[in-house]
């Protein structure tokens, strides 16, 4: 798994990439945050997971249990279990139920 990172740098709202790729969504975030504070044109950053899924860093304690995306049963956050060849495993923080995609 890899993450990416962009920045938005004017009011256009376009988010900006570069090639750097993370393997955790914790580097990822300490990479582009760090970037922020040395570019002042920066004024939001994300970090970008698998599937293209932007990572929600938000009430998330451990930065190992990573929330992306939403559970398809009940709408809640789903946790990043970890991967097996090209899929992602989840499971929902709300109803319990797993699930995976590549
Ligand atoms: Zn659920």
């Amino acid at each position: 798994m890899s993450y990416k990172t962009e920045v938005q740098t004017d009011a256009s709202g376009k988010w900006y990439g570069n090639s750097a790729t993370y393997s955790t969504p914790k580097a990822a975030k300490d990479a582009v945050e760090g970037l922020a504070g040395r570019w002042t044109l920066v004024h939001s950053t994300r970090v970008i997971g698998p599937a293209g899924r932007v990572v929600d860093f938000a009430g998330d304690p451990d930065p190992d249990e990573i929330t992306i995306a939403e559970c398809s049963v009940c709408g809640g956050p789903r946790l990043l279990l970890g991967s097996l060849g090209k899929l992602d495993h989840f499971r929902c923080r709300c109803c319990g139920s797993e699930s995976s995609n590549g």
